[in-house]
Protein backbone atom coordinates (compact mmCIF):
# COMPACT_ATOMS: atom_id res chain seq x y z
CA UNK A 1 0.00 0.00 0.00
CA UNK A 2 1.38 3.30 -0.94
CA UNK A 3 0.27 6.39 1.17
CA UNK A 4 0.80 10.14 0.63
CA UNK A 5 1.40 12.48 3.02
CA UNK A 6 2.44 16.20 3.45
CA UNK A 7 4.79 17.17 5.88
CA UNK A 8 6.93 20.89 6.02
CA UNK A 9 9.90 18.74 7.62
CA UNK A 10 10.83 15.37 7.25
CA UNK A 11 13.54 13.94 9.46
CA UNK A 12 15.32 10.70 8.14
CA UNK A 13 16.60 8.94 11.58
CA UNK A 14 15.76 9.35 15.32
CA UNK A 15 19.05 9.74 17.27
CA UNK A 16 19.89 12.49 18.93
CA UNK A 17 20.24 14.85 15.79
CA UNK A 18 16.83 14.23 14.42
CA UNK A 19 14.77 13.85 17.45
CA UNK A 20 15.76 16.88 19.19
CA UNK A 21 15.46 18.91 16.06
CA UNK A 22 11.74 17.35 15.44
CA UNK A 23 10.97 18.12 18.49
CA UNK A 24 11.98 21.84 17.80
CA UNK A 25 10.65 21.92 14.68
CA UNK A 26 7.10 20.91 15.97
CA UNK A 27 7.23 23.73 18.90
CA UNK A 28 8.00 26.13 16.35
CA UNK A 29 4.83 25.01 14.30
CA UNK A 30 5.70 22.87 11.72
CA UNK A 31 4.60 19.80 10.46
CA UNK A 32 6.96 17.30 11.30
CA UNK A 33 7.64 13.34 10.37
CA UNK A 34 10.41 11.02 11.60
CA UNK A 35 11.08 7.93 10.21
CA UNK A 36 13.58 5.59 11.89
CA UNK A 37 14.88 2.41 10.37
CA UNK A 38 15.28 0.46 14.19
CA UNK A 39 14.82 2.63 17.59
CA UNK A 40 14.24 6.21 18.47
CA UNK A 41 17.30 7.51 20.18
CA UNK A 42 19.57 6.48 17.46
CA UNK A 43 23.41 5.41 18.15
CA UNK A 44 23.62 7.21 21.54
CA UNK A 45 20.42 5.76 23.44
CA UNK A 46 20.99 2.10 21.96
CA UNK A 47 24.57 1.43 21.36
CA UNK A 48 26.83 4.81 22.27
CA UNK A 49 26.26 7.83 25.02
CA UNK A 50 23.39 5.86 27.97
CA UNK A 51 24.31 2.28 27.36
CA UNK A 52 28.17 2.61 27.69
CA UNK A 53 27.31 5.03 30.67
CA UNK A 54 25.11 2.74 32.33
CA UNK A 55 27.80 0.23 32.52
CA UNK A 56 30.85 2.77 33.43
CA UNK A 57 28.34 3.03 36.54
CA UNK A 58 28.06 -0.31 37.80
CA UNK A 59 31.69 -0.33 37.17
CA UNK A 60 32.23 2.59 39.40
CA UNK A 61 30.16 0.96 42.20
CA UNK A 62 32.01 -2.39 41.60
CA UNK A 63 35.42 -0.85 42.17
CA UNK A 64 34.24 1.14 45.33
CA UNK A 65 32.94 -1.87 46.62
CA UNK A 66 36.43 -3.08 46.29
CA UNK A 67 37.78 0.21 47.76
CA UNK A 68 35.35 0.71 50.43
CA UNK A 69 37.74 -0.58 53.48
CA UNK A 70 39.71 2.66 52.60
CA UNK A 71 36.59 4.61 53.98
CA UNK A 72 35.76 2.22 57.09
CA UNK A 73 33.56 0.47 54.89
CA UNK A 74 34.45 -3.49 54.46
CA UNK A 75 32.10 -5.54 52.26
CA UNK A 76 32.74 -9.52 52.34
CA UNK A 77 32.43 -11.61 49.60
CA UNK A 78 31.26 -8.88 46.52
CA UNK A 79 30.89 -10.42 43.33
CA UNK A 80 29.51 -8.97 39.77
CA UNK A 81 26.40 -10.25 38.16
CA UNK A 82 27.13 -9.48 34.93
CA UNK A 83 23.69 -10.53 33.69
CA UNK A 84 22.13 -7.96 35.88
CA UNK A 85 24.29 -5.12 34.89
CA UNK A 86 23.50 -5.67 31.76
CA UNK A 87 19.69 -5.73 32.30
CA UNK A 88 20.15 -2.68 34.13
CA UNK A 89 21.54 -1.04 31.20
CA UNK A 90 18.35 -1.79 29.13
CA UNK A 91 16.44 -0.67 31.89
CA UNK A 92 17.54 2.40 31.44
CA UNK A 93 17.70 2.49 27.56
CA UNK A 94 14.26 1.57 27.77
CA UNK A 95 13.22 4.16 30.30
CA UNK A 96 14.21 6.92 27.83
CA UNK A 97 13.15 5.31 24.96
CA UNK A 98 9.78 5.46 26.01
CA UNK A 99 10.58 9.10 27.23
CA UNK A 100 11.56 10.22 23.64
CA UNK A 101 8.36 8.61 22.01
CA UNK A 102 6.23 10.77 24.78
CA UNK A 103 7.69 13.44 24.01
CA UNK A 104 6.98 12.45 20.27
CA UNK A 105 3.23 12.37 21.17
CA UNK A 106 3.23 15.29 23.17
CA UNK A 107 4.58 17.54 20.42
CA UNK A 108 2.72 15.67 17.80
CA UNK A 109 5.66 14.39 15.48
CA UNK A 110 4.46 11.85 13.21
CA UNK A 111 6.99 8.65 13.56
CA UNK A 112 7.05 6.13 10.77
CA UNK A 113 8.91 3.02 11.37
CA UNK A 114 10.92 2.11 8.34
CA UNK A 115 14.22 2.83 6.19
CA UNK A 116 14.36 6.03 4.37
CA UNK A 117 15.11 6.84 1.09
CA UNK A 118 15.13 10.13 -0.90
CA UNK A 119 12.66 9.75 -4.44
CA UNK A 120 13.68 12.07 -7.43
CA UNK A 121 10.97 14.01 -7.13
CA UNK A 122 11.62 16.35 -10.07
CA UNK A 123 10.96 19.57 -7.83
CA UNK A 124 13.68 21.65 -6.11
CA UNK A 125 10.81 22.95 -3.94
CA UNK A 126 9.16 19.18 -3.21
CA UNK A 127 10.55 16.57 -2.01
CA UNK A 128 9.54 12.60 -1.68
CA UNK A 129 10.70 9.98 0.47
CA UNK A 130 10.20 6.05 0.51
CA UNK A 131 9.59 4.54 3.33
CA UNK A 132 10.05 0.77 3.70
CA UNK A 133 7.78 0.40 6.71
CA UNK A 134 6.62 -3.42 8.08
CA UNK A 135 3.25 -2.99 6.31
CA UNK A 136 4.75 -1.84 3.32
CA UNK A 137 5.95 0.92 1.56
CA UNK A 138 4.53 5.20 2.52
CA UNK A 139 5.66 7.88 0.36
CA UNK A 140 5.87 11.32 2.20
CA UNK A 141 6.00 14.75 0.79
CA UNK A 142 7.85 17.54 2.35
CA UNK A 143 8.78 20.74 2.29
CA UNK A 144 12.37 20.22 3.45
CA UNK A 145 14.10 16.81 4.26
CA UNK A 146 16.70 16.46 7.28
CA UNK A 147 18.79 13.76 6.90
CA UNK A 148 20.76 13.01 10.41
CA UNK A 149 20.88 9.21 9.32
CA UNK A 150 24.21 9.25 11.56
CA UNK A 151 27.07 7.12 11.77
CA UNK A 152 28.34 2.92 11.92
CA UNK A 153 31.70 2.21 13.28
CA UNK A 154 34.73 1.61 10.93
CA UNK A 155 37.15 -0.98 11.12
CA UNK A 156 40.92 -1.49 9.46
CA UNK A 157 41.41 -2.57 6.18
CA UNK A 158 42.24 -6.17 7.02
CA UNK A 159 40.91 -6.46 10.23
CA UNK A 160 36.92 -7.89 9.55
CA UNK A 161 34.44 -7.98 12.51
CA UNK A 162 33.68 -11.26 13.23
CA UNK A 163 31.20 -10.07 16.19
CA UNK A 164 32.85 -12.85 17.97
CA UNK A 165 36.79 -12.61 18.64
CA UNK A 166 37.03 -9.29 16.86
CA UNK A 167 34.12 -6.83 17.42
CA UNK A 168 33.39 -3.14 17.79
CA UNK A 169 31.47 -1.51 20.53
CA UNK A 170 28.15 -2.49 18.76
CA UNK A 171 28.97 -5.46 20.27
CA UNK A 172 30.83 -5.63 23.61
CA UNK A 173 28.06 -3.48 24.29
CA UNK A 174 25.57 -6.99 23.78
CA UNK A 175 28.05 -9.20 25.40
CA UNK A 176 26.57 -11.88 27.77
CA UNK A 177 29.70 -12.18 29.83
CA UNK A 178 33.07 -10.61 29.96
CA UNK A 179 36.33 -11.89 28.77
CA UNK A 180 39.46 -12.06 30.80
CA UNK A 181 41.46 -9.83 28.55
CA UNK A 182 40.85 -7.37 25.89
CA UNK A 183 43.20 -5.71 23.64
CA UNK A 184 41.66 -2.74 22.49
CA UNK A 185 42.43 -1.26 19.23
CA UNK A 186 42.17 2.74 19.59
CA UNK A 187 42.78 5.02 22.14
CA UNK A 188 40.29 7.63 21.13
CA UNK A 189 37.19 8.18 23.36
CA UNK A 190 35.08 4.86 22.69
CA UNK A 191 38.40 3.02 22.98
CA UNK A 192 39.32 4.37 26.34
CA UNK A 193 36.25 4.69 27.96
CA UNK A 194 35.77 0.75 27.40
CA UNK A 195 39.38 0.50 28.63
CA UNK A 196 38.25 2.24 31.96
CA UNK A 197 35.15 -0.13 32.38
CA UNK A 198 36.55 -3.39 31.58
CA UNK A 199 39.39 -2.81 33.97
CA UNK A 200 37.34 -2.03 36.39
CA UNK A 201 35.28 -4.74 36.28
CA UNK A 202 38.50 -7.10 36.20
CA UNK A 203 39.40 -7.63 32.47
CA UNK A 204 42.61 -7.52 31.86
CA UNK A 205 43.18 -4.03 29.12
CA UNK A 206 45.36 -3.87 26.36
CA UNK A 207 45.20 -0.52 24.10
CA UNK A 208 47.07 -0.12 21.03
CA UNK A 209 46.87 3.58 19.26
CA UNK A 210 48.78 4.21 16.34
CA UNK A 211 49.35 8.15 17.04
CA UNK A 212 51.78 9.06 19.72
CA UNK A 213 49.59 9.41 22.51
CA UNK A 214 45.81 8.34 23.79
CA UNK A 215 43.06 10.57 22.93
CA UNK A 216 44.97 12.41 20.92
CA UNK A 217 42.39 15.30 20.56
CA UNK A 218 42.78 16.59 23.96
CA UNK A 219 45.48 19.11 25.79
CA UNK A 220 48.69 16.82 25.16
CA UNK A 221 48.96 17.16 29.41
CA UNK A 222 45.70 15.51 29.78
CA UNK A 223 47.06 12.90 27.37
CA UNK A 224 49.86 12.34 29.73
CA UNK A 225 47.62 12.16 32.94
CA UNK A 226 45.57 9.72 31.58
CA UNK A 227 48.20 7.92 30.52
CA UNK A 228 49.97 7.70 33.75
CA UNK A 229 46.57 7.02 35.95
CA UNK A 230 45.25 4.24 33.29
CA UNK A 231 49.01 2.67 33.67
CA UNK A 232 48.45 2.82 37.54
CA UNK A 233 45.34 0.85 37.01
CA UNK A 234 47.23 -1.59 35.11
CA UNK A 235 45.77 -1.11 31.99
CA UNK A 236 48.49 -1.76 29.10
CA UNK A 237 48.90 1.25 26.83
CA UNK A 238 51.17 0.60 23.43
CA UNK A 239 51.25 4.08 21.37
CA UNK A 240 53.15 4.57 18.49
CA UNK A 241 52.25 1.16 17.56
CA UNK A 242 50.45 -0.46 14.72
CA UNK A 243 48.11 -3.46 14.36
CA UNK A 244 49.36 -5.82 11.46
CA UNK A 245 45.79 -7.16 10.69
CA UNK A 246 47.22 -9.59 8.43
CA UNK A 247 48.62 -11.40 11.32
CA UNK A 248 45.57 -11.94 13.20
CA UNK A 249 44.74 -15.81 13.99
CA UNK A 250 43.04 -17.24 15.94
CA UNK A 251 44.32 -20.02 18.41
CA UNK A 252 42.87 -21.99 21.10
CA UNK A 253 40.13 -19.46 21.64
CA UNK A 254 42.17 -16.48 21.86
CA UNK A 255 43.01 -13.72 19.12
CA UNK A 256 46.74 -12.96 18.55
CA UNK A 257 48.34 -10.52 16.75
CA UNK A 258 51.42 -8.81 15.92
CA UNK A 259 52.06 -4.87 16.23
CA UNK A 260 54.68 -3.19 14.98
CA UNK A 261 56.16 -0.04 17.23
CA UNK A 262 59.10 1.64 15.39
CA UNK A 263 61.39 -0.85 15.00
CA UNK A 264 59.87 -3.65 17.27
CA UNK A 265 57.47 -6.17 17.14
CA UNK A 266 54.68 -6.47 19.42
CA UNK A 267 52.98 -10.27 20.19
CA UNK A 268 49.85 -9.61 21.88
CA UNK A 269 47.16 -12.25 22.63
CA UNK A 270 43.85 -11.68 24.64
CA UNK A 271 40.36 -13.35 24.11
CA UNK A 272 38.95 -10.66 22.05
CA UNK A 273 39.66 -7.63 20.64
CA UNK A 274 37.85 -4.32 20.44
CA UNK A 275 38.09 -2.06 16.99
CA UNK A 276 37.41 1.43 18.06
CA UNK A 277 38.95 3.31 15.17
CA UNK A 278 36.40 5.98 14.17
CA UNK A 279 33.06 6.53 12.99
CA UNK A 280 32.11 6.30 9.11
CA UNK A 281 28.70 8.44 7.38
CA UNK A 282 25.76 6.79 7.13
CA UNK A 283 25.36 7.99 3.81
CA UNK A 284 25.07 4.91 1.58
CA UNK A 285 21.30 4.16 0.07
CA UNK A 286 19.25 6.92 1.27
CA UNK A 287 18.82 8.33 -1.94
CA UNK A 288 21.72 11.03 -2.53
CA UNK A 289 22.16 10.07 -6.32
CA UNK A 290 18.62 11.73 -6.41
CA UNK A 291 19.73 15.23 -4.83
CA UNK A 292 22.50 18.10 -5.57
CA UNK A 293 23.66 17.05 -2.06
CA UNK A 294 27.37 16.73 -2.17
CA UNK A 295 29.29 14.69 -0.23
CA UNK A 296 33.01 15.17 0.31
CA UNK A 297 35.44 12.87 2.29
CA UNK A 298 32.81 10.37 3.01
CA UNK A 299 30.57 13.47 4.76
CA UNK A 300 27.54 15.60 3.44
CA UNK A 301 28.67 19.00 2.47
CA UNK A 302 26.70 21.62 4.53
CA UNK A 303 26.63 25.75 5.26
CA UNK A 304 26.95 27.38 8.81
CA UNK A 305 22.90 26.74 8.64
CA UNK A 306 23.35 22.67 8.03
CA UNK A 307 21.73 23.14 4.43
CA UNK A 308 23.34 21.01 1.88
CA UNK A 309 24.14 21.73 -1.44
CA UNK A 310 20.16 20.98 -2.38
CA UNK A 311 18.64 23.86 -0.83
CA UNK A 312 15.68 21.93 0.45
CA UNK A 313 17.54 19.41 2.11
CA UNK A 314 19.87 19.85 5.65
CA UNK A 315 22.05 17.66 7.12
CA UNK A 316 22.98 16.97 10.94
CA UNK A 317 25.09 15.36 13.42
CA UNK A 318 27.24 12.13 12.60
CA UNK A 319 26.65 12.32 9.16
CA UNK A 320 28.10 15.62 8.50
CA UNK A 321 31.47 14.98 10.15
CA UNK A 322 33.43 17.25 12.24
CA UNK A 323 32.42 16.42 16.54
CA UNK A 324 30.80 13.24 16.68
CA UNK A 325 28.89 14.17 19.76
CA UNK A 326 25.24 14.16 21.02
CA UNK A 327 24.89 17.01 22.09
CA UNK A 328 26.86 18.66 18.91
CA UNK A 329 24.15 16.93 16.62
CA UNK A 330 21.37 17.88 18.54
CA UNK A 331 22.14 21.48 18.50
CA UNK A 332 23.33 21.06 14.73
CA UNK A 333 19.21 20.51 14.32
CA UNK A 334 18.21 23.13 16.25
CA UNK A 335 19.99 25.93 13.98
CA UNK A 336 18.71 23.38 11.11
CA UNK A 337 15.11 24.04 12.12
CA UNK A 338 15.46 27.59 12.87
CA UNK A 339 16.37 28.23 9.65
CA UNK A 340 14.14 26.53 8.21
CA UNK A 341 11.28 28.46 10.27
CA UNK A 342 13.06 31.75 9.35
CA UNK A 343 14.16 32.10 12.97
CA UNK A 344 17.33 33.56 12.37
CA UNK A 345 19.56 31.50 14.60
CA UNK A 346 22.88 32.27 15.28
CA UNK A 347 25.46 30.02 13.39
CA UNK A 348 27.39 26.93 15.58
CA UNK A 349 30.58 27.76 17.11
CA UNK A 350 32.28 24.72 17.53
CA UNK A 351 34.96 26.45 20.05
CA UNK A 352 32.48 25.72 22.76
CA UNK A 353 31.40 22.75 22.52
CA UNK A 354 32.48 20.52 25.57
CA UNK A 355 34.02 17.36 25.26
CA UNK A 356 33.63 14.39 27.60
CA UNK A 357 35.23 11.21 28.31
CA UNK A 358 33.94 9.18 30.27
CA UNK A 359 36.93 6.99 31.91
CA UNK A 360 38.08 7.16 35.35
CA UNK A 361 39.91 9.67 35.88
CA UNK A 362 37.04 11.56 33.66
CA UNK A 363 38.40 14.09 31.04
CA UNK A 364 36.38 17.18 29.57
CA UNK A 365 37.62 20.23 27.35
CA UNK A 366 36.26 22.93 25.64
CA UNK A 367 38.07 25.38 23.48
CA UNK A 368 41.75 25.18 22.29
CA UNK A 369 44.11 23.31 23.59
CA UNK A 370 47.53 25.08 24.86
CA UNK A 371 49.43 23.66 21.32
CA UNK A 372 46.24 25.24 19.20
CA UNK A 373 46.22 28.17 20.97
CA UNK A 374 49.84 29.21 19.60
CA UNK A 375 49.81 27.35 16.70
CA UNK A 376 46.71 30.02 15.75
CA UNK A 377 49.29 32.88 17.10
CA UNK A 378 47.75 33.37 20.62
CA UNK A 379 50.41 34.36 23.19
CA UNK A 380 49.04 32.06 25.93
CA UNK A 381 48.90 31.81 29.35
CA UNK A 382 48.38 29.02 31.06
CA UNK A 383 46.86 28.57 34.72
CA UNK A 384 46.59 24.77 36.69
CA UNK A 385 45.25 23.91 39.51
CA UNK A 386 46.01 19.78 40.51
CA UNK A 387 42.57 18.13 42.25
CA UNK A 388 45.33 16.92 45.28
CA UNK A 389 45.14 20.43 46.52
CA UNK A 390 41.29 20.58 46.64
CA UNK A 391 39.45 19.20 49.83
CA UNK A 392 36.46 17.54 48.44
CA UNK A 393 38.64 15.52 46.33
CA UNK A 394 40.80 14.46 49.14
CA UNK A 395 37.20 13.53 51.08
CA UNK A 396 36.08 11.65 47.92
CA UNK A 397 39.59 9.85 47.83
CA UNK A 398 40.03 11.06 44.58
CA UNK A 399 42.74 13.44 43.74
CA UNK A 400 44.08 12.08 40.45
CA UNK A 401 44.10 14.98 38.00
CA UNK A 402 43.94 18.47 37.61
CA UNK A 403 42.26 21.90 35.80
CA UNK A 404 43.86 23.91 32.89
CA UNK A 405 43.24 27.10 31.26
CA UNK A 406 44.43 28.66 28.67
CA UNK A 407 44.30 31.97 28.71
CA UNK A 408 45.16 34.63 26.13
CA UNK A 409 47.89 37.15 27.23
CA UNK A 410 46.63 40.11 25.81
CA UNK A 411 43.21 40.26 26.65
CA UNK A 412 43.40 37.55 29.30
CA UNK A 413 39.65 35.71 27.77
CA UNK A 414 39.65 31.66 28.24
CA UNK A 415 40.96 30.21 25.50
CA UNK A 416 40.58 26.53 26.52
CA UNK A 417 39.94 24.70 29.26
CA UNK A 418 41.35 21.39 29.98
CA UNK A 419 39.94 19.00 32.90
CA UNK A 420 41.22 15.39 33.76
CA UNK A 421 39.50 14.23 37.14
CA UNK A 422 36.64 13.70 39.57
CA UNK A 423 33.40 14.91 37.94
CA UNK A 424 34.86 16.94 35.23
CA UNK A 425 32.28 15.98 33.00
CA UNK A 426 29.45 17.56 35.17
CA UNK A 427 32.47 20.51 35.91
CA UNK A 428 33.15 21.61 32.00
CA UNK A 429 30.27 23.81 31.65
CA UNK A 430 31.18 26.59 33.55
CA UNK A 431 33.95 26.64 31.35
CA UNK A 432 31.91 26.43 28.53
CA UNK A 433 29.44 29.22 29.84
CA UNK A 434 32.84 31.21 30.43
CA UNK A 435 33.55 30.84 26.49
CA UNK A 436 30.40 31.90 25.28
CA UNK A 437 30.60 35.07 27.23
CA UNK A 438 34.17 35.73 26.54
CA UNK A 439 34.79 35.49 30.45
CA UNK A 440 38.45 36.37 31.43
CA UNK A 441 40.33 34.32 33.67
CA UNK A 442 40.21 36.82 36.49
CA UNK A 443 35.72 36.75 35.50
CA UNK A 444 36.38 32.71 37.13
CA UNK A 445 38.45 33.86 39.30
CA UNK A 446 36.06 36.27 40.85
CA UNK A 447 32.99 33.90 40.74
CA UNK A 448 33.28 32.82 43.99
CA UNK A 449 32.72 29.44 44.42
CA UNK A 450 31.32 27.10 47.67
CA UNK A 451 33.61 24.78 49.61
CA UNK A 452 33.81 22.75 49.89
CA UNK A 453 33.75 21.87 45.87
CA UNK A 454 35.67 20.10 43.15
CA UNK A 455 34.74 23.36 41.23
CA UNK A 456 37.00 24.98 43.56
CA UNK A 457 39.74 23.65 41.06
CA UNK A 458 38.07 26.04 38.18
CA UNK A 459 38.64 29.15 40.79
CA UNK A 460 42.43 28.10 41.55
CA UNK A 461 43.31 27.11 38.09
CA UNK A 462 41.54 30.91 37.40
CA UNK A 463 44.16 32.23 40.28
CA UNK A 464 47.17 30.64 38.85
CA UNK A 465 47.08 32.08 35.37
CA UNK A 466 48.53 35.14 37.51
CA UNK A 467 50.39 32.87 39.99
CA UNK A 468 47.59 33.72 42.52
CA UNK A 469 46.50 30.46 43.58
CA UNK A 470 45.64 30.13 47.47
CA UNK A 471 46.20 26.56 48.16
CA UNK A 472 48.97 25.48 45.25
P1 LIG B 1 22.64 8.53 15.36
O1 LIG B 1 22.52 8.63 16.82
O2 LIG B 1 23.56 7.54 14.79
O3 LIG B 1 21.18 8.28 14.81
C1 LIG B 1 20.93 8.04 13.47
C2 LIG B 1 19.62 7.31 13.35
O4 LIG B 1 19.26 7.25 11.98
C3 LIG B 1 19.69 5.86 13.83
O5 LIG B 1 18.66 5.63 14.75
C4 LIG B 1 19.51 5.04 12.56
O6 LIG B 1 18.81 3.82 12.80
C5 LIG B 1 18.68 5.98 11.71
N1 LIG B 1 18.80 5.75 10.27
C6 LIG B 1 19.93 5.65 9.54
N2 LIG B 1 19.63 5.49 8.23
C7 LIG B 1 18.28 5.49 8.14
C8 LIG B 1 17.37 5.37 7.05
N3 LIG B 1 17.79 5.26 5.80
N4 LIG B 1 16.05 5.40 7.33
C9 LIG B 1 15.60 5.54 8.61
N5 LIG B 1 16.42 5.66 9.65
C10 LIG B 1 17.74 5.65 9.43
N6 LIG B 1 28.37 11.24 22.22
C11 LIG B 1 28.28 12.05 23.29
O7 LIG B 1 27.97 13.23 23.13
N7 LIG B 1 28.52 11.58 24.55
C12 LIG B 1 28.87 10.31 24.78
O8 LIG B 1 29.08 9.93 25.93
C13 LIG B 1 28.98 9.44 23.69
N8 LIG B 1 29.33 8.15 23.87
C14 LIG B 1 29.39 7.32 22.79
C15 LIG B 1 29.75 6.00 23.01
C16 LIG B 1 29.81 5.13 21.94
C17 LIG B 1 30.21 3.70 22.18
C18 LIG B 1 29.47 5.58 20.64
C19 LIG B 1 29.49 4.64 19.48
C20 LIG B 1 29.13 6.89 20.42
C21 LIG B 1 29.09 7.78 21.50
N9 LIG B 1 28.76 9.11 21.32
C22 LIG B 1 28.70 9.95 22.40
C23 LIG B 1 28.48 9.67 20.00
C24 LIG B 1 26.98 9.82 19.78
O9 LIG B 1 26.34 8.59 20.00
C25 LIG B 1 26.73 10.30 18.36
O10 LIG B 1 27.49 11.45 18.10
C26 LIG B 1 25.26 10.63 18.16
O11 LIG B 1 24.45 9.50 18.40
C27 LIG B 1 25.02 11.15 16.74
O12 LIG B 1 23.68 11.45 16.60
P2 LIG B 1 22.96 11.42 15.18
O13 LIG B 1 21.55 11.81 15.46
O14 LIG B 1 23.74 12.19 14.21
O15 LIG B 1 23.05 9.91 14.69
Amino acid sequence: MIEQKQFDVVFIGAGPGGYVAAIRAAQLGLKVAVIEKDKVGGTCLHRGCIPTKALLRSAEIYRNAKEGSEFGINIDNITLNFTQVQNRKQQVVDQLKKGIEFLFKKNKVTLIEGYGRIENSGSDSNKVVRVETADGEKVVSTKKVIIATGSKPKTLPGLEIDGKYIITSDEALEMEELPKSMIIVGGGVIGMEWASLLNDFGVEVTVVEFLPRILPLEDSDVSKDITRTMKKRKVKIHTGTMVLPETIKIVDGRVELEAKKGEKMLQLSAEKVLVSVGRVAMIDNIGLENTKVEVEKGVIKVNEFFQTTDSNIYAIGDVIGGLQLAHVASHEGIVAVEHIAGKNPKPFNYLTVSKCTFTHPEVASVGLTEDEAKEKGYEVKVGKFQFRGIGKALVHGEVDGFIKLVVDQKTNTLLGAHMVGPHVTDMISEAGLAKVLEATAMDIAHTIHPHPTLAEAIMEAALDVDNEAIHA
